[in-house]
């Protein structure tokens, strides 16, 4: 199995999570990704201790002390008043109750951290300007053939290419999805830029409304404050993640908000402001055909309400090279991966769902029973490094 030419589609969160814990095992894997730089778009990101202890497993526990904020407390207000609704531990009681930190990280610290090491441990692992096109299998050898008609063979492939996954499309053609009626706006704020009672404590909070949320939280030492606020919107489609969005539509939707959450909207440089639309899918039945599976948001992409995309692509990762590891063949790894992920990932992906309407419901009363949590659902108890496989 050790010599086994895994290929992995897609140097992002997923893909290079099962490229490094592949490498601790002694595999050698070869990820090959579209883009011709390395590097990530995007904000912030809430790594749960579910995925702190997957990424701690594989040798990150020091790295993501340095480069996480661990907020001691987190909240929910109301949307206009600002009222303080709910009060929420985190910090030490974490560890306590899971053994592992919640962490706010920069996406492209993360995407960094999980790049140094796969090229450490070997130059040779991640290939540039890769972008798959067609896949087809004979004789247990399957070939990866790229958009510039160049190919591999490899004896299994992992499809880890994100929410419009080309290696899904190819395996089980291309899906429907539902748009939600939700628009998703981020930005990013340098802290300096921020009157000094404009975030009020505690630092970590998540505002609800009428057909709106906005949270909120610090990243990088305390230097940026990242929001990510969902907007009820019809008439505007578009699903890529990094379409620039206005100051003044952000504000426009955010009208009538507290005063805190406009002050941050109109704090936010122009060019760190963006906007996608957020579709829905239904889960697949199956993930593999052969010797291809997928992984990440190719297998299971969900909403982000419960802030669980990132973490359940972690998860996936480390089981997948733990399969790799205590199977005989390929097909019985790819087959312990499947039934070792596939119920968790659709249950977050259907309670994502649920939560939404749950954030947006516009309740004055909006109360710690009514607020759906992926701790509260019991996401967070699970150790990828531990659970049967
Ligand atoms: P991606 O990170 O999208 O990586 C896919 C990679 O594949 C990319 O590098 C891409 O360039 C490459 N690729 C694509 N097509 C091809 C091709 N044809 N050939 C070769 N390479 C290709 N999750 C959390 O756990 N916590 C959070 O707080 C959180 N917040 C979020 C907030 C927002 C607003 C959003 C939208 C998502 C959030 N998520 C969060 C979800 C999380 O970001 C995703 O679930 C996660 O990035 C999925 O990782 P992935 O590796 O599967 O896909």
């Amino acid at each position: 199995m050790k010599d086994s030419r895994i290929a992995i589609v897609g140097a992002g969160i997923a893909g290079l999570v099962a490229a490094g814990a592949l490498q601790n095992l002694g595999f050698r894997p070869r990820v090959y990704e579209r883009a011709t730089e390395l590097g990530e778009v995007g904000a912030g990101l809430t790594l749960s201790p579910n995925a702190t202890h997957a990424l701690n497993s594989i040798g990150f526990a020091t790295e993501l002390e340095e480069l996480g904020m661990r907020p001691d407390q987190a909240s929910v207000r109301h949307w206009q008043s600002g009222e303080l609704k709910i009060a929420i531990s985190r910090g030490e009681e974490m560890i306590e109750k899971f053994g592992a930190a919640y962490n706010h990280i920069h996406r492209a610290d993360l995407h960094s951290m999980l790049v140094n090491k796969v090229l450490a441990t070997d130059p040779q692992a991640i290939r540039l300007g890769t972008e798959f096109a067609a896949v087809r299998e004979h004789d247990s050898i399957v070939e990866i053939e790229f958009e510039d008609s160049s190919s591999v063979q490899a004896d299994v492939v992992i499809g880890a290419d994100g929410l419009r996954s080309s290696v899904r499309a190819a395996l089980f053609g291309s899906d429907q999805p539902r748009f939600t009626g939700y628009v998703a706006f981020r930005g990013l704020v340098p802290i300096e830029r921020l009157p000094p009672d404009a975030v009020k404590s505690p630092s970590s909070c998540l505002s609800t409304g009428n057909d709106r949320s906005f949270a909120r939280y610090l990243i990088r030492d305390g230097r940026l404050l990242n929001f990510v606020a969902l907007a009820e919107r019809d008439g505007w489609r578009d699903e890529g993640w990094s379409i620039p969005a206005s100051t003044d539509e952000v504000l426009e939707e955010y009208a009538g908000w507290h005063e805190d959450v406009q002050t941050i909207i109109r704090s936010a440089p122009a060019d760190s402001l963006f906007k996608w639309a957020l579709f829905d899918r239904e889960p697949l039945r199956e993930w593999t055909r052969g010797r291809v599976t997928l992984m990440g948001d190719a297998a299971h992409p969900m909403l982000p309400f419960l802030g669980s995309g990132a973490a359940m692509a972690i998860e996936d990762a480390v089981v997948l090279a733990r399969c790799f590891e205590s199977s005989a063949s390929i097909d019985e790894a790819l087959s312990r991966y499947v039934a070792a992920r596939y119920d968790r990932t659709t249950f977050v992906m259907q309670k994502s769902r649920e939560a939404a309407e749950a954030y947006h419901s516009g309740n004055d009363e909006y109360s710690e029973r009514q607020h759906i949590t992926a701790e509260k659902l019991g996401i967070w108890a699970y150790n990828a490094a531990e659970v049967t496989v």
